[in-house]
């Protein structure tokens, strides 16, 4: 059986360590770190993501300015508040939780966060300076905790293999951004591989990452017995369950290391947030 990489135990140890050194940061400093949370509208999914963000931010010490606006904002009013966190001192980091509706052009708003407080890392020039190898980006949540939960399990990555499915700027690039600074020999698959050729292409790889959204699609001719998966995949059956994109019950017996769904990737997303959000408030209080 593999090795489970345990998400969820190495999300509570990082958000510890986080709210240590939170604890550490308010004693010297005149105020706390901030991360503005702006929801549209009251989807009950983006409630969860948004109410398990803000508890996970008052756990830390991390103050929240959470933003619960109508469904039928304007554009002209959110691009407005935004303006007005972005001046805000005591706000961080600014997250705007997507989706957003029909009337608001998401890439709009994206581009209008300043990009010191752009704690998604969805910005063109976080962006850009991840695609340069650069430190200082601010990266993109889930393909952080990808990182993170592999260099926390030891799983070495230089010179490795890596084959990344899925290309969405949320997740795929910049995974495969992130996987190539950390010196791994990256592919990046997507809808137009060939379907002849994905299995083949996947069984290469050292560590396999999988993004697609496709519930069980990673089957054992995906996979070699030393490889380790990360699977981003969160999907909902018919009967409620949520399931990865990787078929857990025949995957992970052949493996060497797999993250489980749920309690994987998930809780290291939030972590990495408020990771973020620290790492832009120490650049802040440093100015
Ligand atoms: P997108 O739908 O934006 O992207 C899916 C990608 O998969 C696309 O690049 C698509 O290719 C590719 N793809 C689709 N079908 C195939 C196929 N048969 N073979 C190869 N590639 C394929 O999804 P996201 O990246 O936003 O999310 C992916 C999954 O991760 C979803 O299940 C989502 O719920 C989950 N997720 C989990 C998070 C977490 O915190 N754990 C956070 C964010 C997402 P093409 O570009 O050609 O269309």
């Amino acid at each position: 059986m593999a090795l489970i990489i345990d998400g969820k135990a190495l999300s509570r140890k990082v958000r510890a360590r986080i709210g240590e050194e939170v604890k550490e940061l308010n004693a010297v400093q005149e105020r706390a770190p901030g991360l503005a949370v702006i929801q549209l509208g009251e989807d009950p999914a983006s409630t969860i993501y948004v109410n398990s963000k803000i508890k996970a931010c008052t756990e830390a010490g991390i103050e929240s300015f959470g933003y619960i606006l109508k469904s039928d904002t304007s554009e002209e009013e959110l691009l407005t508040l935004i303006a007005e966190l972005n001046s805000d001192p005591r706000v961080d980091g600014i997250l705007c939780q997507l989706p957003l509706p029909d009337q608001i052009n998401e890439e709009k708003i994206i581009l209008a966060i300043d990009p010191d407080k752009d704690v998604d890392g969805f910005h063109p020039f976080n962006v850009g300076l991840l695609s340069m190898g650069k430190q200082e980006a601010l990266v993109a949540c889930t393909p952080l905790g990808c990182i993170e939960m592999l260099k926390e399990y030891k799983i070495p990555l230089r010179g490795k293999k890596a084959v990344v499915i899925g290309r969405s700027n949320i997740v795929g690039k910049p995974m495969a951004y992130l996987l190539l600074r950390e010196n791994c020999t990256v592919t990046i698959t997507h809808s137009h591989t060939p379907v002849a050729e994905l299995p083949e292409l996947c069984r290469q790889a050292d560590i396999l990452v999988v993004a697609i959204g496709k519930p069980g699609f990673i089957t054992p001719e995906y996979t070699n017995p030393d490889q380790v998966i990360i699977d981003v995949g969160i999907n909902r059956t018919r009967e409620g369950k949520i399931i990865g994109d990787v078929d857990f019950e025949s995957v992970a017996p052949i493996v060497h290391a797999i993250t489980p769904v749920p309690g994987g990737v998930g809780p290291m997303t939030i972590a990495m947030l408020l990771k973020n959000t620290v790492t832009s408030y120490r650049r802040r209080v440093a100015d």
